[in-house]
């Protein structure tokens, strides 16, 4: 019998859920799964049990966590996908006062129906069994999990950085050569180190490796070579504001002046 699966989007760039609508075989992956529901490419249905739940996008409003609790209870596996489920994403960069001063730069006082909250990751509501990480994630990458859950088994989440794939692939390191900014060394791998392969620095956007990102240890290295706390922050917050430790790690760098 086939998998039942649903495809969900919180709050999103609706990026994740477009990859995996354009995986170039996903005409005949779907023929695999019986799919629940998956609100961009059918309008149908409400959320019903499904084996396994794909949940792009952060928890920013009410209506958000209210969603993500109704489709955690209608979930046996529930699979974070992409850097906004799985640590908050780019859209928790402002919020509070900053977020008050951008919005009256931007529409005056105008009001809208969801005031914004910082961007949570899921896992902060609901328990999450899988991770699939990227920004959005990799083809090859959707394609593993799917398969692996086509087939009964359970995929393997990848605890090495993006600096692995980078050494492996020969790129000359920016970061040593060019003085550059890049996180590679605490991002975590599986887009092959695409932007090293241009000579552009990593930003990070598949989010740190969980329990072992050490934005200290980086933080000194950016340190010395000359770079401001104010802007390795803003490098380092672009994709992990949500990260408890960070801030905490960035001071007693910076604030070490040995
Ligand atoms: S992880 Fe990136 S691609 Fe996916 S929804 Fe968030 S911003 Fe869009
Ligand atoms: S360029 Fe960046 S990703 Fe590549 S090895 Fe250097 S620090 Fe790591
Ligand atoms: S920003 Fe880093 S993690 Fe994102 S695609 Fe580029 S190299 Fe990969």
């Amino acid at each position: 019998m086939s998998l039942k699966i649903g495809v969900h989007g919180l709050t999103s760039c609706y990026g994740c859920q477009l990859k995996m609508a354009s995986v170039k075989e996903i005409i005949n992956i779907a023929r695999n799964f019986d799919i629940k529901y998956w609100y961009m490419i059918s309008s149908k249905g409400e959320i019903e049990h499904v084996d396994i739940a794909f949940v792009e996008g952060s928890v920013t409003t009410k209506e958000d966590e209210r969603e993500l609790k109704i489709i955690r209870e209608n979930a046996d596996i529930l699979v974070a996908v992409g850097s906004c489920a799985i640590h908050g994403g780019v859209q928790g960069i402002l919020f509070g006062e900053e977020y008050e001063k951008a919005f009256k730069e931007v529409y005056g006082d105008k009001k809208i129906e969801y005031e914004a909250e910082i961007s949570h990751p899921i896992k902060n509501f609901v328990e999450v069994d899988y991770n699939l990480p990227g920004c959005p994630p990799e083809e090859d990458e959707i394609i593993y999990y799917l398969a692996t859950f086509a087939l009964g088994s359970y995929p393997e989440e990848k605890d090495y950085p993006v600096c692995s794939e980078c050494r492996r692939n020969g790129y000359p390191c920016v970061l040593i050569e060019k003085n550059d900014c890049c996180l590679g060394p605490l991002t975590v791998a599986g887009c092959n180190a695409r932007c090293l392969k241009y000579g552009i620095s990593c930003i990070g956007c598949r989010g740190a490796l969980e329990e072992i990102a050490w934005f200290d240890s980086l933080a000194k290295t950016f340190k010395e070579k000359n770079m401001g706390e104010e802007y390795v922050k803003s490098r380092m917050e672009i994709f992990g504001k949500q990260y408890e430790k960070m801030e905490e790690m960035l001071k007693k760098v910076f604030e070490n002046e040995d």
